[in-house]
């Protein structure tokens, strides 16, 4: 596992949560185990919770809820988002279940919900976007 996950959110700046199904050839077949692991960088890559001698077959990372990322959405350059909470949709049977490949996002300096798919999400660093209207770039707020 890269440096960049950790097996368990061990601080509060944690950003991501990813997972990877990976597989290795043995005889009569293809063995597959899946991994996870939570990151605090801005933009890590799922690939290195892979195991050495294995390959990834699926991969995805997901913003984790409550962190205290802001993130740009490619459908709204110039603002920064904060992650509210993930839509949920019909399992099929009477239930509901959560897809994680969508976020539901608020605008910093706004109240307006918008569902964004999580691979448009770019995490930001902190001195990046101003916390009283949300612009980056901007530097009303004081901070450097
Ligand atoms: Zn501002």
């Amino acid at each position: 596992m890269s440096d960049a996950w950790k097996a368990s959110p061990q601080d509060d700046d944690v950003i991501w949560y990813g997972e990877v199904v990976v597989g290795r050839d043995v005889p009569g077949g293809t063995h597959t185990t899946y991994q996870y692991g939570y990151s605090a960088e801005l933009d890590p890559d799922p690939s290195g919770l892979c195991p050495d001698g294995w390959a990834v077959l699926e991969s995805k990372r997901v913003p984790v809820r409550g962190g205290p990322a802001r993130f740009t959405v490619d459908s709204a350059p110039g603002v920064a988002f904060r992650l509210v909470g993930f839509p949920t949709v019909d399992d099929g049977s009477g239930g509901e279940d959560i897809d994680d490949s969508m976020a539901l996002v608020v605008a910093v300096g706004d109240n307006y919900l918008r569902t964004v798919d999580v691979a448009d999400l770019t995490a930001l660093d902190d001195g990046d976007w101003c916390g009283q209207c949300g612009q980056l770039g901007c530097g009303h707020d004081g901070r450097e």
